[in-house]
């Protein structure tokens, strides 16, 4: 079989699956056969996106799970790899996860979304977060993330509970991937900030 025979759509916002509440997968679907296609079809589809995280609404799946991965070879061809604090993150499945903030410490940087391709916004995030979440095993899981890897945890999970970056990027930041590129890059966040104006009140 082809590797990209197990590929699936990704959702573009708009489709209400991405703002629906997931439910609670169940300890007998875990233990399914049926769950081992599904994250291996996701994490097929997020590999080829690519991506560092794909989540089940984003192809479809109203179920609380979502698969995350931060490759080596990513990160090392990444300049701004230092600057975000981007470290080696495993293959990781996350089933029925919740996460809170550590601590009030808090960076901006531009994020993406699979599901709103082609944008990029500067969106606030918690710094570290502590995440509980079931494993593919059915193995409870309690860990805590910072950096990239915290950024990369908070938006997957949000994406489980019907919140898209977007709900909480500063508006007048939404610029298109290209002109992120084009005019400042990631490591500019401030002059992004001011040349974008985005604390202006309207
Ligand atoms: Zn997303």
């Amino acid at each position: 079989m082809p590797a990209d025979a197990t590929l699936l759509p990704i959702v573009q916002l708009g489709n209400p699956v991405l703002r629906t509440r997931t439910r609670d997968v169940s300890a007998a679907d875990i233990a399914s056969p049926h769950l081992g296609v599904t994250v291996g079809a996701m994490q097929q589809t997020m590999y080829a996106a690519p991506g560092v995280g794909l989540a089940a609404p984003q192809v479809g799946l109203d179920i609380r799970l979502c698969v995350l991965e931060d490759r080596e070879e990513s990160i090392g061809a990444d300049p701004d790899a230092g600057l975000l604090e981007r470290a080696h993150l495993p293959f990781t499945v996350m089933i029925n996860a919740s996460y809170s903030a550590v601590g009030d410490e808090r960076r901006e940087f531009w994020e993406g979304c699979l599901s709103m391709s082609g944008y990029r916004a500067l969106v606030l995030r918690w710094y570290r977060v502590s995440a509980n979440w079931t494993d593919e095993h059915g193995s409870a899981q309690s860990r805590e993330f910072s950096g990239w890897q915290a950024r990369i945890v908070q938006h997957e999970i949000d994406h489980l509970d019907g919140i898209v970056y977007v709900d909480r990027c500063l508006p007048r930041s939404l610029s298109t991937s290209p002109n992120v590129e084009a005019f400042w890059g990631q490591n500019a966040v401030s002059e992004a900030r001011t040349q974008m104006d985005v604390d202006r009140p309207l």
